[in-house]
């Protein structure tokens, strides 16, 4: 999984709620004193930040279309979220959030791939076949296999057993417990 990525460019699709931050059950993280990190997840990320040449956040925010709370709100709250990591040099490229409720079948909420293909259109030196979808859901596993079925690769790492897919290429309890996998890894290929 690590050493075939050395040099290539590739990117890391992460999902937010549930993988960097505590996922509010029934509700929605709404501004920023309810944004609260999950244990490892920043250090995780500084990790991550050194092995993936693009980190990209791709979110299902459907409060928004439920008019819970709006699309600034959210943005706001991945400004933060960037400032925080940017003081540890940490980079998101980009946040990818689908506002949309489920019921609209848009081309963008997750499991639809539109996140993640609309980004590799504008990002075409990026192989997606060696890009990789981490997930706490089974929408972010099927993401990945609509990817892969739209250009011809995408893996996925499920976070958390929760619920876990029997489809995902790989499972870590947590982004730090990836992240210390890719880290072993690595040492044993320098
Ligand atoms: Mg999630
Ligand atoms: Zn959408």
């Amino acid at each position: 999984m690590v050493a075939d990525r050395a040099g290539r460019d590739w990117c890391l699709f992460l999902d937010r709620d549930g993988v960097l931050n505590r996922q509010i059950v029934g509700d929605y993280v709404r501004s920023w004193p309810q944004f609260q990190w999950l244990p490892g997840a920043f250090a995780a990320l500084e990790q991550l930040s050194d092995w993936a040449p693009h980190i990209v956040v791709v979110t299902n925010q459907q409060g928004i279309g439920k008019k819970l709370m709006t699309a600034d709100q959210v943005s706001s709250i991945h400004a933060r979220i960037a400032g925080e990591l940017a003081l540890s040099r940490v980079t998101i490229d980009e946040f990818r959030v689908c506002p949309h409720l489920d019921m609209a079948s848009c081309r963008c909420r997750k499991p639809a791939p539109g996140m993640v293909l609309d980004w590799l259109r504008v990002h075409p030196d990026v192989d997606p076949t060696l890009s990789l979808v981490v997930g706490d859901s089974p929408s972010d596993i099927a993401m990945a296999r609509n990817v892969a079925a739209a250009t011809g690769g995408c893996s996925s790492v499920q976070i958390g057993t929760q619920k876990p897919s029997a489809r995902a290429d790989a499972t870590f309890g947590s982004l730090w417990d990836l992240a210390t996998a890719v880290g072993q890894t690595r040492e044993g290929h320098d």
